[in-house]
């Protein structure tokens, strides 16, 4: 299974405190007490966002606080109640206590919202303590501090991008230039094929997850087990990205290689066939490569016109890829 792991810390706001004050005004000797009541300190609260698909922006966050809550003040005046701090992660992420691992929240629909570490209530100001006995009560408490946590936040990663193509066609090495994050993967169910998988970033807060899809032709010998385990991570796939090797100018032919990996793909799941697809013409960088590609060109765009030019090894093409993808990835 791959999954994303992260460990943050929360710190819920504190109440404010209750207030000792007496009322003042002319002509109203002892006027009694008016102190009001600390404001409640801030929650900290989890919401599951749908479109999400990453715990990534948790890497570059790891403390949150809430606000603290306003002292009460005289005339009875509560004071203002701090504001939550919302942390947005992906539905399907599971919060754990750090320590214990006792599982917290797991958060399974969109827009579910959880307080994982309350605030302090806001403390009681001295007209709360009056009485018959007591009229003048110069007592007035502290807020209750807020929850403080350390969490282990997790989520199992599927891809939205499935990079196919034939072996050595440079899916791996696109991964790693594109993905700015590697998860963690565990417990993955074949232990002589890690599979390639990639948080890619896209401008500040938007991302998606790239995995290639082992086992298309080289593993057919490992059986159809393969396929289908691996199948339960492409559940929220909407793209294929079809990579074909330009590199080689003699022996290979784009076009069969293209045919021989679609017919591979409508085997191994009919329902990744049916998805938007993007194609590469990859290693571009190659020598021979810019030839071969004005040589296809044109069939290649006749196949697809979603068609770009691209090397893991200069650069070339890769952000304007990814912007596509994403941009795709927005429409399915
Ligand atoms: P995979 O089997 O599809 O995952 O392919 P890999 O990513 O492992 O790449 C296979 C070989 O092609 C490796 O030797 C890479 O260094 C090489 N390669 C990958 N991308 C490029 C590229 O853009 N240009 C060139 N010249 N070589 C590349
Ligand atoms: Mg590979």
């Amino acid at each position: 299974m791959f999954v994303d792991q992260v460990k943050i810390t929360v710190q819920a706001g504190n109440g404010g405190d209750g207030c000792c004050s007496f009322r003042r005004e002319k002509f109203i000797p002892k006027g009694g007490p008016d102190g009001g009541t600390g404001g409640k300190g801030g929650d900290v609260v989890f919401r599951a966002v749908g479109n999400l698909s990453t715990l990534l922006d948790l890497r570059y966050q790891q403390l949150y606080r809430a606000e603290h809550g306003k002292p009460g003040s005289g005339q009875l005046k509560t004071g203002k109640s701090g504001k939550d701090c919302v942390i947005q992660v992906p539905v399907g992420t599971v919060v754990r206590d750090h320590e214990t691992r006792d599982v917290l929240v797991d958060l399974t629909e969109d827009l579910q919202e959880f307080v994982i570490a309350r605030g302090g209530q806001g403390g009681l100001g001295n007209e709360h303590y009056k009485s018959s006995t007591n009229r003048a009560p110069r007592r007035a408490d502290p807020g209750e501090p807020g929850q403080h946590r350390v969490l282990f936040v997790e989520l199992k990663l599927l891809a939205d991008v499935a990079i196919i193509g034939f072996p050595n066609a440079g899916k791996s090495t696109l991964i790693s230039k594109i993905s700015n994050a590697r998860p963690k993967i565990a417990d993955y169910p074949f232990s002589t094929l890690v599979p390639n998988l990639g948080l890619v970033k896209v401008g500040d807060y938007q991302s998606f997850i790239a995995a290639d899809i082992p086992g298309l032709i080289q593993d057919a010998h490992l059986g159809k087990g393969l396929g289908t385990r691996f199948l339960k991570h492409t559940e929220r796939t909407r793209l294929l990205v079809h990579l074909l090797d330009f590199s080689i100018a003699s022996d290979r032919d784009p076009i069969s290689d293209y045919e021989t990996i679609q017919n591979e793909l409508k085997q191994f799941s009919e329902d990744l066939y049916g998805k938007p697809q993007i194609l590469v013409a990859n290693k571009i960088d190659h020598p021979e490569a810019e030839a071969k590609f004005a040589e296809y060109k044109e069939r290649l765009l006749a196949i697809n016109p979603d068609l770009f030019v691209c090397s893991s090894v200069t650069g070339q093409g890769l952000k304007q890829l990814v912007f596509k993808i994403y941009a795709m990835l927005e429409q399915n």
